[in-house]
């Protein structure tokens, strides 16, 4: 049955530990829901507690870095390829017509490389918000989420993982090696992961918690 959202947090009059029967409860594992003690209290990545067993059961396995570095290339090349082609795409049209000028479709070939990043842009956005997976990501197989779990918003995928990213690269110069280097901590989480408090698990591991 599913819990009120307090019940976490509450204490828990008069039950007592089923590991430590001589020490009361002091809250409830968010996956199995057994009373646990101080002692048997353990945090997981999504700031809830659970009972020792459940600890690595509650949560989705993390994807590893190779998933990570091939969704990574797939879905860069998946924006920057058809870039390319729109920028190149004007170049070789104007070349042959460069004192003309443009007409309304040359206007439109100007505004290729633009058009095509919306687009693509579009797409990927578009899968993430649905599905926490993008092109590259749902090959193999992982997606993104929050630390609690919840579905990614446009607005955090947007702006604090993909545009302030790209401002502070721009800004300082080394944030994006810096970002690529936090995949190799234990948590797998690069910086703009910890900057929108996003996670990218395995999808097979990723079964629904019990709710808030
Ligand atoms: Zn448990
Ligand atoms: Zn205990």
């Amino acid at each position: 049955m599913p819990l009120p959202p307090s019940s976490e947090t509450e204490s828990v009059p008069q039950a007592h530990c089923p590991l430590h029967p001589e020490v009361l409860a002091t809250g409830i594992c968010q996956r199995c829901g057994t009373f646990i003690c101080v002692d048997c209290r353990r945090r997981g990545r999504d700031g809830r507690s659970y009972c020792g067993p459940c600890l690595n059961k509650a949560l989705p396995a993390l994807a590893s870095r190779r998933d990570r570095f091939w969704a990574n290339l797939v879905d860069s090349l998946f924006v920057t390829l058809p870039l390319l082609g729109g920028i190149i795409m004007p170049i070789i049209a104007f070349s042959d017509s460069a004192k003309e000028g443009p007409d309304d479709f040359g206007v439109f070939l100007l505004l290729s490389p633009l058009l095509v990043l919306v687009v693509t842009l579009g797409i990927q956005i578009a899968m993430v918000v649905k599905t926490g997976q993008s092109l590259g990501k749902r090959w193999r197989g992982i997606r993104v989420i929050r630390m609690n779990g919840q579905p990614i918003t446009i607005v955090r995928l947007a702006l604090l993982r993909n545009l302030l990213p790209v401002w502070l690269s721009q800004v300082t110069g080394v944030f994006g090696l810096v970002d690529a280097l936090f995949i190799f901590r234990e948590d797998h989480r690069c910086l703009h992961d910890h900057l929108a408090d996003t996670q990218v698990v395995n999808v097979e591991s990723d079964r629904p918690l019990r709710p808030y």
